[in-house]
């Protein structure tokens, strides 16, 4: 394909993180750690003899040395808090559940959610910004609470402002299922609206916020949720290359692998990071043109959630809930990985679900990713198979009857 040499270039991933095959190193560590529950862990000197304090003059440093040492000494928390995360079950299914999810779908409801976001989305432009407030005020719509992450960043044309959204569900809620796209457009001399790269992945997000929006307080499972990110900066402003790519999602990457969080196993707690709260961190990209191919890659860490995708895929259509074209998702794996919004959380060993068409569609980066050439038929089928697996890993019910949040 002509389109694989500029964007979907292989990118050498460290050891493998598949899902009970090899743990990525990060976990490997956290047995070896001492437990803070162990005195042999707390710094020499912090205490004085039984019942005495030492006077506040004495300096800061101990409590400098504690907070380091919780950093530094993983306890039965985090490693549990992993564990969870790492074994986590899809919820059965029941035919009925299948068919009332299935009846959410709405091809007009879409199309409107659509709308607004076939724009030219140029980073600091006014129709990019109004696509940034859309989102803001269509997911707010639909119960969840948002904040930017802004930034500014040197690009190959200056100092340029960039904002993520970013959408939670129960802000409050420890772990996430993340679901992420870009919303801008690439610069081309031409006009170019990017329906596919990636107008049509973020209205899939919006549809899943329409969606499951209203069963979302219901789920089984109430230590996770759903948070939707609208990346900001993923196009090159030039060529694609390690600085002039992914703005968005190199920032926000950093700043959660920086900002603390406490996990807890319930009896105990420890000091570890935002971007641990992460379970799962499903990238959609290039999706709405016809007969596209999803397949996990190798590296991953999420093989047998992947193959969950193609076996809803083909549930679905045993009974009747897909449109008649080809099915899209694939239990096959990829052995090389595409660069994309994914890679600094990948990097820093966050499990990737990349749903990203593998060839490439042919109006990629052309004028001709526009509307008319969209497939809806396909669109709504994995917008489906998406709001389904999201449900299920969320532990959602009763889609037949949504109840009033009183929360
Ligand atoms: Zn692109």
């Amino acid at each position: 394909m002509s389109n694989d040499a500029a964007h979907q270039r292989s990118f050498a991933t460290s050891s493998p993180r598949q899902k009970g095959v090899t743990r990525p190193r990060r976990f490997v560590e956290l047995q070896r750690g001492c437990s803070t529950m162990s005195p042999s862990c707390w710094p020499r000197g912090l205490f004085g003899p039984k019942g005495q304090r030492r006077g506040m003059h004495m300096s800061w440093a101990p409590l400098v040395t504690i907070f380091v040492v919780y950093a530094m000494c993983p306890t039965n928390a985090l490693a549990q808090w992993r564990h969870n995360q790492r074994s986590h079950q899809l919820s059965a299914m029941t035919t009925n559940d299948l068919v009332q999810l299935s009846s959410l779908g709405n091809a007009a409801a879409f199309r409107q959610l659509l709308k607004p976001i076939l724009v030219e989305r140029i980073v600091d432009t006014q129709s990019h910004r109004q696509v940034g407030d859309y989102l803001k005020s269509t997911v707010e719509q639909y119960g969840f609470s948002t904040e930017w992450d802004a930034f500014t960043d040197t690009t190959p044309y200056g100092r340029k402002p960039f904002r993520s959204l970013i959408a939670t569900y129960d802000p409050l809620v420890p772990r996430r299922l993340v679901l992420a796209c870009h919303y801008d457009s690439k610069i081309l001399s031409q006009k170019f609206i990017a329906a596919t790269d990636s107008a049509v992945p973020c209205a899939i997000l919006l549809d899943i916020a329409r969606t499951l929006g209203p069963f979302l307080h219901q789920r089984y499972n109430q230590h996770i949720t759903l948070q939707l990110l609208f990346l900001d900066g993923e196009e090159a402003f030039l060529e694609w290359t390690e600085k002039d790519s992914i703005y968005g999602a190199r920032h926000l990457a950093e700043k959660w692998s920086k900002a603390w969080y406490p996990s807890t196993n319930g009896s105990a707690f420890e000091l570890s990071k935002e971007l641990d709260r992460i379970d799962v961190f499903m990238l959609l990209d290039l999706i709405g043109a016809p007969q596209p191919t999803f397949r996990s890659t190798i590296g991953h860490g999420t093989t047998e959630l992947f193959i969950e995708l193609a076996k809803i895929e083909t549930a679905l259509r045993g009974i009747g809930q897909l449109r008649s074209v080809p099915n899209a998702f694939s239990a096959a794996p990829n052995y090389y990985a595409i660069e994309d919004d994914h890679i600094p959380f990948l990097k820093r060993g966050v499990p990737i679900m990349h749903v990203i068409a593998a060839p490439f569609p042919r109006v990629w980066h052309k004028p001709s990713d526009n509307e008319a050439n969209l497939d809806f038929q396909s669109i709504y089928n994995i917008n489906a198979v998406v709001r389904v697996f999201v449900a299920r890993y969320l532990g959602l019910t009763n889609f037949g009857s949504p109840t009033v949040n009183n929360g």
